[in-house]
């Protein structure tokens, strides 16, 4: 038997399922850091219906045993996740099949296949792997703006892990101004503390928002907007966004959208989901970027992505090379097992702002930890 972190009906345990065994093109691994993120929270509230009760798809493990013959699949190397198939969008790690929060996670012969795992350099801090698929999402989204618009100057919406991950990733490129938004003051001070940011590039969501990026770009507007604030403000802060950004400027819609939402500012695009749907996986190879005109008459450029390729996990593990100690500002907290348990709990009950004391970003699970164990970092 090992050890599992079991989630059903709101409730998490660590509990004991049955060890897996190998067959033929398959792998053994042991799960070492696992990510937490926002989907996670969705699935342990049941916001969202996804079946599987091992939750963790943000992840790297070791190989243990191999049965398969791919270079890299080999016994002893560190190994990362992604978590959807682009050919079978039912089997998507830690949401309609068991993911990584346990203590052996068995590969199959497909996953291999289709690269759903990737190999990862043993040269790199192993923890920065639970940030790989996050992190690829960024990719996915700055290359698909990049399409569109030279960034020189960017905002992102909303100071989350995934907000944060992006700042992150905008300085590590050289971007020359990285404004950072949020609803409340909170993850805007954590960040300048951590030197994330600049206390004179964040900004309070307020009505008054739009003139203020203005007055900080001295009247040009950015080059691009991150969406990244999550509902339910994700609407009226697309709006105010229409009125920063420069004319023939890229908004990747991040997150915060679900199907049928649009906008009055936006008259001509019915489905802005629709919009974020249409790039998936890093289907179409060229990007899907929908160019549209604001009810006031600003052409403007919109995309959107779900899902990563392993082209953009290699964009990550190549940045991951150069900048680790940089991304890994944004994990909060590191946990064993054990206490992802507790922090699980507590996230079913509502929003955690404090966890063990101090202001909950990220949390990673170290599964080398015994016990009950909680790090803030
Ligand atoms: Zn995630």
């Amino acid at each position: 038997m090992i050890k599992a972190l079991k989630t059903i009906d709101k409730n998490t345990s660590l509990s004991e399922v049955d060890t897996p065994t190998i067959e033929d093109g398959q792998m053994i691994t042991q799960p070492l850091f696992v990510g937490v993120c926002g989907t996670d929270l969705q699935i342990i509230r049941r916001q969202r219906p996804d079946p599987a009760t091992i939750l963790g798809h943000e992840g790297i493990a070791r190989i243990l045993e191999s049965k398969s013959s791919k270079k890299g699949m080999q016994p002893g190397e560190n190994v990362v996740f992604n978590p959807v198939d682009p050919t079978d969008q039912n089997q998507i790690l830690g949401h309609n099949i068991p993911g990584l929060l346990q203590e052996r996670y068995l590969v199959t012969e497909h996953a291999i296949d289709q690269d759903l795992v990737v190999p990862f350099p043993k040269a790199i801090d192993p923890m920065l792997g639970a940030l790989v698929e996050p992190l690829g999402t960024v990719v996915y989204g700055h290359s698909l703006v990049s399409k569109a618009v030279n960034q020189s100057s960017i905002a992102i919406v909303g100071a989350g892990a995934i907000g944060i991950m992006n700042a992150l990733y905008a300085k590590a490129q050289g971007y020359k101004q990285v404004l950072l938004i949020n609803a409340s003051r909170d993850h805007l001070d954590w960040c300048i503390q951590r030197g994330i940011i600049e206390e004179e590039n964040t900004f309070i969501d307020s009505d008054n928002l739009a003139d203020e990026i203005l007055a900080a770009t001295q009247g040009a507007g950015v080059d691009a907007v991150y969406m990244c604030t999550s509902r339910p403000n994700a609407l009226a802060a697309l709006s105010q966004a229409l009125h920063y950004i420069k004319a023939n400027g890229c908004i990747d819609l991040v997150g915060g959208i679900k199907d049928g939402d649009k906008i009055e500012d936006l008259p001509s695009v019915e489905d802005l989901n629709a919009v974020r749907r249409a790039n998936f996986c890093g289907i179409p190879s060229d990007g899907y970027i929908e160019t549209t005109t604001t009810a006031e008459g600003k052409q403007i450029n919109l995309t959107g992505h779900r899902g990563t390729s392993l082209k953009h996990f290699e964009g990550v593990i190549e940045n991951l090379r150069s900048h680790g100690d940089t991304f890994s500002k944004v994990i909060s907290h590191i946990v064993s097992l054990e206490a992802c348990a507790g922090l699980f709990n507590e996230l079913a009950e509502g929003q955690v702002k404090e966890f063990n004391g101090s202001p909950y970003i990220k949390a990673v699970v170290d599964l080398s930890l015994t016990g009950h164990s909680i790090r803030n970092v």
